[in-house]
């Protein structure tokens, strides 16, 4: 008999988040052998588009817990959830995304498992049972490789957001089930209303362009034209902690070390002088350019390409020919 896999997956305003298809590659290349059954486990609520996009990708059942009592993520509730939809069945492997979600639902998972857990992988070496996972420690600084201990009981992981492929979808893919939602009788919390700050922003972690801004915008009106370039490359706009204690934008924009960790194709540095817990944060970016009116700037150092000059007269030059190439 096979090891039972599932992904833990997650919906954000009715959309499937991208991780939970890169936390499906993870798992198929944790297969060790053709009896390793696949499935899902999606819970929240509104869930009809999400859950037919993931089931397209899962060759297992995809169990949907939907359920207006789910709107808003509560740790126990849905932990039970997770486990009411699994019927009694314990997982040899779960994997979630190293979201804000998946950070605080995974322990929960591992303790309900006695499982191991590694957080935050960024890479796969190897597959099947020679699978080894890649996760940085020290703010970014090394990278370290680790694998289970052959025979564990069980093994629970999270992905970091936009560093593994998503996987695709499947010629014959499974069902979906819908499960009834039973609140647990002790619930500890009841979660009554989520204020968000801005609707219908882009989210950092999942972004393909971010366009960031330090202390060298100077105010929270210097942020404009890098909201304007944002918005012209379909970017989201990112901030150094500098910029958010100054009050120049809000702290949900803080990249680094005490802040997001991001992975784009694009990242946009403007005014931002390149601290190492800044870097924390935005390193692993693919394609990372950087301006600066100081030369020695260590942003330079990480930068594929640098802009030595004033942003506030790159960022607009920039943003109108952007406007040209992509009419
Ligand atoms: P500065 O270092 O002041 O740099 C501003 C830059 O703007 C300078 O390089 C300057 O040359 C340039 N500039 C000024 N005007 C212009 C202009 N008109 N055009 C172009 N360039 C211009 N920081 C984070 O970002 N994220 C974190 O998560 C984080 N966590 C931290 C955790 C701890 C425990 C500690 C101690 C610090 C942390 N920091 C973090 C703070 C970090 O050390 C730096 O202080 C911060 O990143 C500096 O932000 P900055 O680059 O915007 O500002």
């Amino acid at each position: 008999m096979g090891q039972s896999i599932v992904v833990v997956a997650e919906a954000r305003n009715g959309k499937l988040r991208q991780v939970s298809l890169e936390a499906l590659h993870l798992v198929r290349a944790a297969r060790t052998s053709p009896d390793d059954r696949i499935c899902a486990v999606l819970v929240g609520h509104s869930l009809a588009e999400a859950a037919e996009r993931l089931r397209a990708c899962v060759d297992g059942t995809t169990y949907v817990v939907d359920d207006a009592r789910l709107a808003a993520y509560n740790p126990e509730a849905y932990a039970a959830a997770v486990r009411s939809a699994l019927g009694g069945e314990r997982p040899d492997f779960v994997a979630l995304g190293h979201t804000a979600l998946g950070r605080d639902l995974a322990p929960a998972l591992a303790a309900w498992l006695d499982a191991g857990q590694l957080s935050d992988v960024v890479a796969l070496e190897g597959a099947g049972d020679a699978l080894a996972y890649v996760r940085p420690l020290y703010a970014g600084k090394l990278l370290e490789t680790r694998r289970f201990a052959p025979g564990a009981a069980a093994r629970v992981v999270t992905v970091r957001p936009s560093n593994l492929p998503p996987a695709e979808p499947l010629a014959s893919p499974g069902r979906l089930e819908a499960v009834v939602y039973a609140p647990p009788d002790d619930l500890r919390a009841v979660v009554k209303d989520v204020i968000r700050q801005a609707a219908g922003r882009l989210d950092l972690t999942e972004a393909r362009i971010i366009v960031s801004g330090g202390r060298g915008v100077r105010s929270a009106d210097g942020f404009k034209p890098l909201r304007e370039l944002a918005a012209v490359l379909g970017a989201a706009v990112g901030a150094s902690r500098a910029a958010c204690d100054a009050g120049y934008c809000e702290y949900a924009l803080q990249i680094g070390q005490t802040g997001k960790v991001v992975t784009p194709e694009l990242y946009i540095a403007c005014g931002i002088s390149g601290a190492i817990q800044h870097l924390a944060g935005m390193s692993r970016s693919r394609v990372i350019v950087a301006i600066n009116k100081d030369p020695e700037a260590p942003i330079f150092k990480v930068a594929d390409y640098g802009i030595v000059g004033d942003l506030f007269e790159i960022v607009p030059l920039l943003t109108e020919e952007f406007k040209k190439l992509l009419a």
